[in-house]
């Protein structure tokens, strides 16, 4: 992930380093070359634009250009704005001390990521004294319930699956599940589509209306690009998620999408996932991934 973009930032900040004093028309040649290097790599349009005009009026401040080290001092402007852009602070999980359990409800397009992601947030609320529930709401494929069972049964966290055709009854016979068992965070798993449709999402409406969640994340693929934007802003409007799960960190995408996802919806990333295993969840941190970037 990111390995173009990283070598591209590297060149034009080598190019910089090498010219000692710079002048207005180098500013405006480096940003050219990294506005060319974040379309590259499938970064949205609006972000790159934004990403670069703010930059560039940062980068033009004569304490910048008449310092001693001038390209340090705009690389330290590219990190700082590749930081905002991807959140600039950490985002965690919202969970209220005084409701239990606590419902946490996925939501994506089916093939995101968001019955690996599932277990993987169940796994890592276990290791932090949680007792998770899982709830499998994908009636439409049972291969996905199996697929959590498996997967729960994995990583010792109850999966509750029910019976019947009817989502909504499922989410909220799985919270009452958890109350008799004295669980205390409910991880609902809902049913994705290959695309957005109207009944995904008045399904996924009808579910978070029924069992009211802390927190709904929406699982990103990472290797999908820019793309996800369209998809992001169509669940923000009528789904209005609290965060991005971004998966598939570990592939060799360009990465357009996660940079693109938080400027586009306002929504922060609050985890990414990079791996088949149940701990490859990891809370995600603006500041570390800008650096990784900058290489
Ligand atoms: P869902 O349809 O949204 O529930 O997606 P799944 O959880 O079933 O994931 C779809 C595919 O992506 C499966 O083959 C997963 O093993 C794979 N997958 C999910 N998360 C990751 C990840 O972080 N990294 C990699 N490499 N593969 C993942």
């Amino acid at each position: 992930m990111f390995e173009s973009l990283s070598d591209r930032l590297q060149g034009v900040f080598a190019n910089l380093r090498g010219k000692g004093r710079l002048t207005e028309s180098d500013i405006n040649e480096a940003m050219r070359e990294i506005r060319m290097a974040l379309l590259e790599a499938d970064v949205n349009f609006k972000v790159v634009k934004d990403f670069t005009a703010n930059a560039t009026a940062k980068c033009m401040e004569s304490d910048i250009l008449d310092s001693l080290t001038p390209a340090q001092n705009v690389i330290k402007v590219v990190m700082d704005e590749l930081t905002r852009i991807l959140g600039g602070t950490d985002a965690t999980l919202e969970l209220s001390p005084n409701r239990i359990p606590n419902v946490i409800m996925l939501v994506g397009l089916q093939g995101s990521g968001k019955t690996t992601a599932a277990a993987k947030l169940a796994y890592l609320l276990k290791q932090q004294n949680h007792k998770p529930q899982l709830v499998a709401c994908d009636v439409y494929r049972p291969a996905a319930a199996d697929q959590l069972e498996t997967l729960g049964g994995e990583i010792g966290v109850a999966v509750f699956r029910g019976d019947g055709a009817d989502p909504v009854a499922i989410a909220k016979a799985g919270v009452r599940e958890a109350v008799d068992n004295l669980r205390d965070v409910v991880i609902i798993d809902t049913a994705g589509r290959l695309h957005v449709d109207e009944a995904m999402m008045t399904e996924a409406e009808n579910i978070r209306s029924a069992v009211e969640p802390d927190e709904i994340l929406m699982v990103v693929d990472a290797m999908t690009g820019q793309d996800v934007v369209n998809v992001a802003k169509a669940f923000a409007e009528r789904v209005d998620f609290d965060g991005v799960i971004m998966s598939k960190m570990d592939g060799d995408a360009r990465g357009g999408g996660a940079l693109s996802v938080r400027e586009a919806t306002g929504k922060p990333i609050k985890f990414v996932s990079s791996g088949e295993k149940p701990d490859s969840l990891e809370a995600f941190h603006p500041d570390r991934m800008a650096r990784r970037i900058l290489g």
